[in-house]
């Protein structure tokens, strides 16, 4: 067995708001060097870990904004959003849904608690992850891909099960289509259930602990909470559920091209980045109210 090196372990950093309704944690591109080039082709990630809102009558969550060049992925663990954009696109998605959103070209969308959610309140707990396109997909047409729990192919482990959200493994393919190689997937062992996966040596791998506490290869234990950042070394891991557990995994491929950055746009480079402020200033990603 040619095992997956670990890298790191990371503690998650003091949260902060994202509007009023998301209080997330930021790992990539945060200040522990998981930086856009390192994480490739996983540029962003929020991680909301579990928090109590109250009821209310207001839904909390993020007001219109514009994305162009990547896509937006949101799994819901805890709690329900609802989302709108300028396409006329909408829905909620629920606990053990994904959303898996192509801004690509350019969209303007909201995202808030769903109104069910805020009637009763109770517990939150998401990921938002942006994966980067490709340069010739960066100005290709929105869409969405509302992944319901139900869709996800799932594959039984060693006292637990594997949800494929996309990419594959076990001979099994995910539910969503990507553009370059993504695995996305969500473990979710009994206490003493065990995983063992394998993605090539080069992609770059991590996975977050959602609920319980894992222990990776054997040796490294991983608390609640925690992001564990693979070396590009070695192929095969294991996953063994200290406590029933779920774990979110992800391994991808890099695109190994040139990342622009600025705030909702990702292309690659400074005047695509001057384009993205231009057309969004002139009404091109259509129009949503508020
Ligand atoms: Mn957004």
């Amino acid at each position: 067995m040619d095992i997956k090196q670990i890298e790191m372990v990371l503690t998650p950093r003091q949260p902060h708001f994202v509007g009023d309704g998301f209080r997330v944690h930021n790992f990539i591109p945060g200040g522990y060097g998981l930086t856009m080039q390192r994480m490739d082709p996983f540029i962003m990630l929020d991680y909301a870990s579990k928090y109590h809102f109250p009821p209310t009558g207001k839904p909390k969550g993020v007001g219109v904004h514009p994305h162009r060049g990547f896509e937006t992925v949101t799994i819901a663990y805890k709690g329900s959003v609802a989302h709108h954009d300028s396409a006329g696109g909408g829905g909620e998605i629920k606990e053990g849904d994904v959303q898996w959103m192509t801004a690509a070209s350019g969209v303007l969308h909201k995202e808030y608690h769903a109104e069910s959610f805020c009637e009763t309140g109770g517990d939150f707990q998401m990921v938002q992850l942006w994966v980067n396109l490709p340069a010739k997909d960066k100005m290709s047409t929105p869409k969405y891909q509302a992944i319901q729990n139900s869709e996800i192919p799932k594959v039984n482990v060693e006292n637990g099960v594997v949800e494929i959200i996309a990419g594959s493994q076990f001979d099994k393919k995910g539910a969503a289509s990507t553009f370059t190689p993504v695995n996305l997937f969500n473990v979710k062992l009994q206490k003493e259930g065990l995983a063992q996966l394998n993605f090539p040596a080069h992609y770059n791998t991590a996975l977050i602990v959602i609920e319980g506490e894992i222990i990776v290869n054997g040796e490294e234990e991983v608390p609640l909470d925690h992001f564990l950042l693979f070396k590009n070394e070695g192929t095969e891991f294991t996953i063994k559920a200290s406590e029933n557990s779920v774990v979110l995994v992800l391994s991808g491929e890099p695109i190994n091209e040139p990342i622009a950055p600025h705030g909702p746009f990702v292309m690659n480079t400074r005047e695509e980045i001057m384009q993205a402020f231009e057309d969004y200033e002139n009404g091109k990603f259509g129009i949503l109210e508020d």
